[in-house]
């Protein structure tokens, strides 16, 4: 999971918060607001969805917009509906991240927005399973058991991007923090955008 900054809450979901009576969200839908903040959110989420790190497109059939205070569709505070400090870009798959939540609430641990380094509450070993580094076991709970962050499908990218990012420090030799922060600033993969350092993954020091 990453942690991220609030977006300014003005552009065009202001003009639907002061709606009366509030529309259900999906008054957005086939609205060029909705792709207008979706466009805003993956871009202060370097195109990755705020729960798992999947790499996101820029269109809704790979990207969901996922209220973290729940709102279903007619349901939650209204002023909280339109408002882009109360969303995040996350993956459509069915079985993780925003879907597999549904209506619970993050516990504020590993609430995208409000915790702060949470690319460090994880250990990422090379078989893809994340393990608490930092967190009550509440909060991993929820990450594991309800946003099913150690999914199969998910372990399986991760290791294989911790496969080829051992492969590039090999290759790399004595330049390998250098050239594998060039690498992560890359369309890589997920987890590898963010990294601050080699020891995230275990790797020795180059
Ligand atoms: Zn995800």
């Amino acid at each position: 999971m990453i942690s991220l900054t609030h977006l300014p809450s003005a552009g065009c979901l202001a003009d639907f918060s002061t709606l009366d009576p509030p529309p259900a969200f999906d008054a957005l839908a086939f609205q060029s607001c909705k792709e207008q903040t979706r466009t805003r959110l993956l871009q202060n989420q370097s195109r990755q969805c705020a729960f798992c790190e999947t790499p996101l497109e820029d269109h809704g059939d790979a990207t969901q917009l996922d209220h973290l205070e729940p709102q279903g569709n007619n349901g939650g505070n209204p002023a909280r509906r339109f408002d882009v400090t109360n969303l995040v870009a996350c993956c459509q798959t069915t079985d993780t991240c925003g879907h597999a939540r549904g209506q619970k609430e993050i516990p504020p641990e590993i609430h995208p927005y409000d915790a702060i380094n949470l690319h460090r509450a994880f250990h990422c070993s090379s078989d893809g399973m994340l393990s608490n580094e930092s967190l009550s076991q509440e909060a991993f709970g929820f990450a594991e058991g309800t946003l099913n962050l150690n999914s199969a499908g998910l372990k399986t990218q991760r290791s294989t991007i911790i496969t080829k990012l051992q492969q590039y420090t090999v290759a790399a030799g004595t330049n390998a923090r250098r050239r594998i922060t060039q690498l992560s600033t890359e369309k890589t993969g997920f987890i590898s955008l963010h990294f601050q350092t080699l020891g995230r993954f275990g790797f020795p020091e180059p």
